[in-house]
């Protein structure tokens, strides 16, 4: 049995680049992305949860909480749509909210 042989149950694609690894790897051996599930504490955003929920109620229209997560490309287009005519901004309210939200590093804003 080799570390190529085709998968079995302890081995999972890895979603970022879909190689072939090992379901306890805390990261992908072939593109380096860290893998959800095998350490929870370290996969929520080093942002604060409720600073970005206060901002994006506040500032949303102006995605002001976009640059505060580090996503200042999307934020600038969001002051251009003026938060997406409000949509956008709402959407992102909801998102934070729920916890769905994802900053700048792809890691998800929770309040844990
Ligand atoms: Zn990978």
């Amino acid at each position: 049995m080799t570390v190529d042989a085709q998968p079995t149950g302890n081995t999972k694609f890895c979603p970022e680049c879909g190689g072939n690894m090992s379901v306890n790897a805390g990261a992908c051996p072939a593109c380096g992305a860290p893998q959800p599930g095998t350490t929870p504490s370290a996969q929520v955003s080093p942002k604060g949860f409720v600073p970005a929920l206060v901002l994006c109620i506040l500032l949303g229209g102006l995605g002001v909480h976009r640059f505060y997560l580090g996503k200042p490309i999307s934020g600038i287009f969001m002051i251009l749509t003026f938060g997406g005519f409000g949509i956008w901004a709402l959407i992102d309210l909801i998102r934070i909210a729920v916890g769905s939200f994802n900053d700048g590093d792809g890691l998800p804003v929770k309040s844990s």
